[in-house]
């Protein structure tokens, strides 16, 4: 049973998904989304804002690797795959419904 996020990703599919993915399970992390002022210099935006993506999306996505991708595209992307992470999370209970309930 994964502890957390960053353990629940691991394993998971690509939810990215882009050209040139690797498409590789074994290589699957969180890809955090740096938007909305959330995060600093060094500092990561918490795991709820992030999904699975193999290494080669992540690179892509993170501006490590060269693509013909733009930065527009690769928000829009990034949204696509939030969403569907969030909806596998939610449909499994990861995102327990009435957690915020007090
Ligand atoms: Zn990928």
């Amino acid at each position: 049973m994964p502890r957390n996020l960053r353990q629940l990703a691991a394993g998971q599919p690509c939810y990215l998904r882009l050209q040139g993915c690797s498409h590789d399970r074994e290589q699957t992390v969180l890809c955090h989304i740096r938007r909305g002022g959330i995060a600093g210099v060094g500092q990561k935006p918490c795991d709820a804002a992030a999904f699975p993506a193999c290494e080669r999306c992540h690179g892509i996505f993170d501006g490590r690797y060269r693509s013909s991708y733009t930065r527009t595209q690769l928000d829009a992307e990034a949204l696509r795959a939030l969403c569907q992470w969030l909806a596998y999370c939610w449909e499994r209970e990861y995102i327990i419904p009435g957690g915020l309930a007090a």
